[in-house]
This record gives C-alpha cells, structure tokens and sequence, in this order.
C-alpha cells in the first residue's frame, strides 16, 4: 500500500480529464478515457458498449484506442453482452489483463459467471461500473428511429442519445443525423426514458443502488455546482468512487492526466445512488398502448406535455418576464 496514495477507498472525487478533447468527447469528465488509456497502453484488453449499424448497444472489446473510442458516451437503451463473458474468462484464463466496464448489474453477472471457473478474483480483472438510472428497451428505441425515419422520409446516419456538443454537459436533447447531412433534435425518447415507461421492469427493484460491486464506479457529478462552483465549466466533470485497493491503484496510475478534489458526499448524492426508480403507476397501459397503437400516438401521449401544463408552463413564463 503506498501512503502517499491521494484516493481513498468510499470517498468521492470530482474529476475533469486535463484534455478538453477528450472531455467533449465523452459523457461527463473524460475519466473512462484515462482508466482504459492505461490499460490499453499496457496491452489490456477493454470491454464496453459500442453501437452496431442499427444503433443498438452491444458490448464488445477494444484493443486500441480507436475502437475503445466507440464506448465513449452514454447509450440509453439496455446493452446486449453477447459473447462479451466467455472473451473476458478466456483472456483472464490466458493472463491477459481486463478492464470491463458496464452498468452494475451486468458487472454482478460477470462476476456470477466467472465464479464458476474461479476467474472471479483474477488479479488481472478491473471493473468499473457507471451509475445507472436504469436502461430502456432497445427495441422501443429502434421502433422510435423507425419512426423517424419515416416521418422525415430520411435514412439515419448517426445518433447522440444527448447531444452535449450543441447542448452543453446538464441538458439532455437527442440528435439523429440523415444520410443528406440534416438533422433532427427532440426530448421525445429522454421523455420515454425519464418517465420510466420504457425502463425494463428489474430497474425498479435494482440491488446495486447504495451497493458498489465494481473497484470504481463512474457517474455525473452532478452536486459539483454546490460541492465546487468554480471546478464546473458546463462542458462534464466526473464523479468517480473508488470502491477497491486494485480501483484506487488504477485511479492513482493515472492521475497526472487528470484535474482532481475531493468532494463533500453530501452535495454529491443523487438519487441512483440510494433508491431504484419508481415504476409509473400507468406502466402496464403504457405497454398495452405500445402493442396496439403507433409511435406517433406513444409520444404524443407519454412523451409530450398536455395543453394544460404547456399552458401552466407559459403563464408562468410571462410572470417570470414581467418580474425581471
Ligand atoms: C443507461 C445509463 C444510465 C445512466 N444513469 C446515470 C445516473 O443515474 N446518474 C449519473 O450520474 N450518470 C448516469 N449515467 C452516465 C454515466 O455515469 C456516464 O456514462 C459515466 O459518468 C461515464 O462518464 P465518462 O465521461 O467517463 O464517459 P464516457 O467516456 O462517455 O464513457 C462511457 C462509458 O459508459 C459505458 N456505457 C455507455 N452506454 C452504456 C450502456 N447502455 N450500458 C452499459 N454501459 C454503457 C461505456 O461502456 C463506457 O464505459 C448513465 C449512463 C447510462 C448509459
Ligand atoms: S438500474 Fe439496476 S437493474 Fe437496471 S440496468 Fe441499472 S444496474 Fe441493472
């Protein structure tokens, strides 16, 4: 153990990787670009979640920075693992080194599966969970593309589930690019999502919320404005918890690519962090709905606001104005 270590196991750290490159590039601070950088750099292998050509999640693995790069970012629909557990046991059985990241529960599982072949504790392993809200269905989300695609009578190109670019780190707007270099943006599907109608039904009695079964967890600083002001530009800092003496080694490695403080937990807390997500009372009409009506009459439904809370929202707005 090194006693000059900066991180200590449980605390939490508010994190920004020192390239500005890398940070617009990912979902918050950058920190996965670091952790899986060292790795790489020592001819690890890394596993993650990418998207195919449909736009669906799956979990693959990386040997380079460039494929590792197909991770960054949040998907939000449920990442198919594939045949992600039998790479990890046979690159650990080979003595390969891994850095395997997922939400909590696909880490447990992996776990759970390397157990029976005694993989579960090789020394090789680093897993690193991001907190997790809870995932939607991908075929939801596919049938949503389609949709579009009809509707805009355009081939989609490319996805952003949130657009940070245009957009800035806190909000939270999908963007699809066409074929023809168009675009379209919408709060549709993140309507869906935060909602919790299209959640798969086991996020609403998750077991990992305030139990960390990876050596470091990775989430969305988002307290940092009460914790730190001055350290949140809008543009994503991290909020990693090392949870393991190996998740503190490798957080420790790499800390000189990194700007760091140790954060108060209080004004850092969130709700993933403590409860699962609630399942909406009209879940189950949600799910008749979706069998039986179109997508358009879906969001029009769920996803979107009745005229009374527009029209709330807009009387609201013009008091605003009046006041300033
Ligand atoms: C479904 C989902 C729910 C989330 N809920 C929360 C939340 O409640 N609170 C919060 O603070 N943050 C949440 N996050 C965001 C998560 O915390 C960030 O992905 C994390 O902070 C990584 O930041 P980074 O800048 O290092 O990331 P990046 O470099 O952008 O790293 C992306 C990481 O996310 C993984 N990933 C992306 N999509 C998926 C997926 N569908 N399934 C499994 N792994 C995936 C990649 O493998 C990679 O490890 C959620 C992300 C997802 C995908
Ligand atoms: S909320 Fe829990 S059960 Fe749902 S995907 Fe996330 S870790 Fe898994």
């Amino acid at each position: 153990m090194n006693d000059n270590a900066f991180f200590r196991e449980g605390e939490f750290y508010a994190i920004k990787h020192l390239s500005d490159e890398i940070r617009a590039a990912s979902r918050s601070g950058g920190v996965f670009t670091a952790l899986t950088d060292a790795v790489l750099n020592e001819g690890g292998l890394v596993f993650g979640c990418a998207l195919d050509e449909s736009f669906i999640a799956y979990h693959k693995a990386a040997r380079t920075a460039d494929e590792r790069d197909g991770f960054r970012g949040s998907k939000y629909i449920q990442s198919d693992m594939r045949d992600t557990i039998t790479e990890v046991a046979k690159a650990l059985a080979a003595g390969e080194r891994v850095l395997f990241s997922g939400t909590p529960c696909q880490i447990a599982g992996l776990k759970s599966a390397l157990a029976v072949k005694g993989l579960d504790k090789a020394p090789e392993l680093i897993t690193v969970d991001i907190l997790c809200h809870g995932v939607p269905s991908p075929r939801v989300w596919r049938d949503y593309l389609d949709y579009i695609e009809k509707k805009h009578k355009k081939k989609i190109s490319a996805v952003d589930f949130r657009n940070k670019t245009d957009y800035g780190w806190a909000a939270h707007t999908e963007t699809v690019y066409f074929e023809d270099g168009s675009r379209y943006d919408s709060t549709d599907f993140r309507y869906l999502f935060y909602r919790h109608y299209v959640l798969r039904p086991s996020c609403f009695e998750c077991k990992y919320k305030a139990r960390h079964v990876s050596d470091i967890t990775i989430a969305d600083a988002w307290g940092i404005g009460k914790a730190a002001p001055d350290f949140n530009d809008d543009r994503g800092v991290s909020l990693v918890i090392p949870n393991t003496e190996r998740g503190k080694e490798l957080l420790e490695s790499v800390r000189g690519r990194l700007d760091v403080i140790c954060v108060d937990r209080e004004p850092m807390m969130q709700d993933a962090l403590v409860r699962s997500v609630e399942r909406p009372q009209n879940y189950d009409e949600f799910w008749s709905d979706y069998q039986s009506k179109g997508m358009g009459r879906i969001l029009k439904k769920y996803a979107r606001d009745g005229f009374k809370v527009r029209f709330k929202r807009g009387i609201k707005k013009i008091l605003r104005m009046g006041r300033k």
